[in-house]
């Protein structure tokens, strides 16, 4: 094993998450999964070709540097749109490729009016409309001087969207200032279609919206964390389950992160273990390493606090997480030896690590764990998204599909 730690993705088990979330939104409302941030850290060159597989086509992204990647390993059929960042010298890059971008400022608008001028083609814009979230978006009375754009300058822009983002649709109780954001955009679009501008997608629905509020599926969805198996948090799986009856989660991790041991060493009793002196130990010990630390995503809030899976049980992590190395403590594990499989996260015998149980966080951190994997680490796809589909094990995880 060249790498120190490899992660897995399983495409069975994003196709059943797709298929899933597909049957929670009306047959005409179309799907695009959002890859941002290396795909939640799942990795954009690997995860892709699996998601188009599972018959997903339409992607979004935070940045160019993003799009980039994405448009690189797409297939030619496939559509992308540009969430966030899009700075002025790269609004030609997105216009030539046929890439969609959201507007929020009159700046980026004008911008891109004049870009697409320059190329001599429209540019494929999705009005961001402000809700109430109070981040991005065009307020209410910036609507004239954006309408005014939109109708003068027809002939270089494509409306593709009118859309906006919830303030926490997966926090409950935040009820009352999404119901409000709900009722703000269709309000508006119905003023703007009194205008003229009706696009083909009206879209807000992230995965807490999607679950919780069904009436923010309209005619796009755009949707992470629930694809890649996670709930965007504890209180939105709890509420779904009991809403429909469920006693098992439809959704499952796709990914698995697993090392090998590096060494086995016995400890005496009152010694301590790794930097500093924060673990010592009470008896006789028998001490593993694990060649991954926060240099690998595996944070250092995890010292003395995290488990890893080994020989089919849990081990506690103790010292602190080096950069490149953690410690666990095996003396209870019989047998372990130098080269055993150890599972970071993921399934091993009958246990299973999840993100969330890491540590004690909550999982409403799954976003911030997932992301936090770094690049460097490979990605193999272990399972076909659909058999017979695909390139199934591909092993360097970055080259093109077969
Ligand atoms: C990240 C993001 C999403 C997806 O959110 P999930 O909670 O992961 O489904 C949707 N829309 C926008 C604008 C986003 O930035």
């Amino acid at each position: 094993m060249l790498h120190t730690s490899y992660i897995e993705l399983d495409g069975a088990a994003l196709n059943r998450n797709i298929a899933f979330l597909r049957s929670l939104v009306p047959d005409g409302t179309s799907f695009s999964m959002v890859v941002k941030a290396n795909a939640y850290g799942h990795g954009i060159e690997s995860l892709l070709p699996l998601i188009e597989d599972c018959g997903v086509n339409h992607f979004s992204v935070f940045s160019v540097a993003e799009a980039m990647r994405v448009q690189r390993t797409m297939g030619a059929n496939s559509d992308l749109m540009i969430l966030g960042f899009v700075d002025d010298d790269h609004l030609s890059w997105a216009i030539e490729r046929d890439v969609s971008f959201f507007v929020f400022t009159l700046e980026r608008l004008r911008a891109a009016i004049a870009a697409a001028r320059d190329l001599g083609r429209p540019a494929r814009i999705h009005v961001e409309l402000e809700t109430g979230m109070h981040r991005t978006g065009f307020c209410e009375d910036q609507l004239p001087e954006v309408v005014e754009l939109l109708q003068n300058d027809a002939a270089v822009l494509e409306v593709e969207g009118l859309c906006t983002h919830y303030a926490g649709a997966e926090d409950l109780q935040s009820v009352d200032r999404i119901e409000e954001q709900i009722a703000t955009f269709r309000r508006l679009c119905g003023e703007l279609r009194d205008q003229g501008i009706e696009p083909r997608y009206r879209h807000t629905a992230c995965s807490g919206a999607l679950f919780n509020y069904p009436d923010s599926i309209m005619d796009l969805v755009r949707i992470g964390i629930a694809s890649y198996g996670f709930w965007p948090n504890q209180e939105t799986r709890s509420a779904f389950l009991r809403q429909h009856g469920l006693r098992e989660d439809p959704l499952e991790r796709i990914l698995t992160w697993k090392s090998k041991i590096l060494s086995v060493n016995h400890v005496p009793e009152g010694a301590y273990v790794s930097y500093g002196k924060t673990y010592l130990t009470t008896r006789p010990s028998r001490i593993a390493t694990v060649p991954v630390g926060y240099g690998y995503g595996f944070g250092r809030d995890l010292s003395n606090n995290g488990h890893v899976l080994v020989g089919g049980q849990r081990a506690p992590v103790v010292g602190t997480v080096n950069m490149n190395m953690l410690v666990i403590d095996v003396t209870e594990i019989e047998g372990v030896e130098v080269h055993d499989e150890v599972v970071l996260i993921g399934r091993q015998g009958d246990q299973v690590m999840t993100v969330s149980s890491f540590s004690d966080m909550n999982n409403s951190m799954n976003y911030e764990l997932l992301t936090r994997l770094p690049d460097h680490i490979p990605r193999i796809a272990t399972t076909p998204a659909v058999v017979g589909a695909g390139a199934g094990l591909t092993t360097d995880g970055a080259g093109p599909r077969p």
